[in-house]
């Protein structure tokens, strides 16, 4: 259940320029379905970025009640706000240990993932101290040159008697560089020196696999999978048919039909010129709001070659362009091929949810999906959908 005293306001949807609805039950569905895609290996949650831009307590809420017991998170503040909502998970921090905040991952009971000789030296000495000792993980970099020590670096560490024993990894982890691409030389690579690595640390658990690589790589599955995008519903392989459930619906308040005629423009920069009579539907959505600027129609003075397909919305049963640039708080489509009775009832335009698909709605902003999760705004109302009535 939801501990709702520790939550942020919510905006009320009757004041709000934009709605977002958050399908908790999907959200649950997808990581049951991931979780039985690897049989023989545990399951956790990532929920870094505030659950993926969800809302981290909701999210952690919900999972717990699906099964899930362990949670990564990319900071100690938002280790600290997981523990909160389920003090019995065991939350991993990716980005190690920070240094003045060792005694906070203590209270908080946070497991860092120690990516450097520096940190592990740091979490044994914090505990040695103290005579006592708590659990890490420790992360190998395999070829991606962001966290982990050096392959070389852990084969020393482990030699090393008396360094190997100052700590108690309870998991050692990899992360890929290019599992969205199914073909990437660089898979094939990360997973053989993750086997070497993962030899080193016999009885501890060890984990490489993110969302596409229970998608998409066997290879990838080890004793615990990692995934974060596919939970919230999102494209995990290029060019690979989604088999996860949307979570999210992004939703546009009109706030004004106008008329236009043929040769005049629209917005900053009088980039669209209408070529016939049109019918523009003003939504209250905004870059302010995450949604993105490069989300802005078609640049016809550039005279480039338009995308196959160009940022849209979702309106009375059909696909609405945007036109014009997106700016700070105001987004213009035409809804001229509307019928009129049908657009006098409209109040919401989709930006993204059932109907345009999350990555299609990034692909035509040149992003991905998280980008666009991860970015939603603050000024949006939120309505979490569960069937879940004990809240
Ligand atoms: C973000 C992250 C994940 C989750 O990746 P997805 O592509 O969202 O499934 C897993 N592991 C690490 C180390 C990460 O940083």
């Amino acid at each position: 259940m939801t501990d709702y005293s520790i939550l942020p306001a919510l905006v009320d949807e009757r004041l709000s320029g934009g709605r977002v609805r958050i399908d908790l039950d999907a959200l649950k569905s997808n990581w049951k379905k991931l979780a039985g895609m690897t049989p023989t290996s545990k399951t956790a949650a990532v929920v870094k970025a505030d659950g993926y831009g969800l809302g981290v307590e909701q999210v952690v809420s919900a999972l717990t009640e699906a099964g899930c017991e362990t949670f990564f998170v990319a900071l100690p503040e938002e280790g600290v706000r997981v523990k909160k909502q389920a003090p019995s998970a065991q939350v991993f921090v990716l980005e190690g240990l920070f240094k003045n905040a060792v005694a906070t991952y203590a209270e908080a009971d946070l497991t860092p993932v120690l990516g450097s000789i520096e940190n592990i030296e740091l979490w044994a000495s914090f505990w040695h101290e103290r005579g006592s000792r708590r659990p890490c993980a420790i992360h190998v970099d395999t070829g991606m040159n962001r966290l982990g020590l050096r392959v070389e670096e852990a084969k020393e560490f482990v030699l090393d008697d008396s360094r190997r024993n100052s700590v108690t990894p309870i998991l050692v982890m990899s992360h890929p560089a290019c599992s969205d691409e199914l073909n990437h030389p660089k898979n094939a690579e990360q997973v053989a020196a993750f086997n070497e690595v993962r030899s080193l640390f016999p009885g501890v658990d060890a984990s490489f696999a993110n969302s596409a690589g229970i998608i998409g790589h066997k290879d990838f599955i080890f004793d615990l999978s990692r995934p974060g995008i596919a939970l919230y519903g999102g494209e995990a392989i290029e060019n690979f048919a989604n088999p996860m459930k949307p979570v999210v619906t992004l939703e546009g308040r009109i706030i004004q039909i106008r008329r236009a005629s043929a040769g005049e423009t629209i917005g900053y920069a009088a980039t669209h010129t209408f070529t016939r009579e049109t019918k523009i539907a003003l939504v209250a959505v905004g870059y302010a709001d995450g949604y993105l600027r490069s989300n802005s129609g078609f640049d016809m003075r550039t005279k480039g070659t338009a995308p196959a397909k160009g940022p849209v919305g979702y309106l009375c049963g059909r696909e609405v362009p945007i036109i014009g640039r997106v700016s700070m708080d105001i987004t213009a489509l035409d809804v001229t091929d509307i019928p009129e009775q049908e657009l006098e009832k409209a109040e919401w335009v989709e930006l993204f949810g059932n109907n345009i698909a999350l990555d299609d709605a990034a692909r035509a902003a040149g992003t991905i999906g998280y980008e666009l999760l991860t970015g939603l705004g603050a000024r949006y109302s939120r309505t979490y959908i569960s069937s879940d009535k004990r809240d």
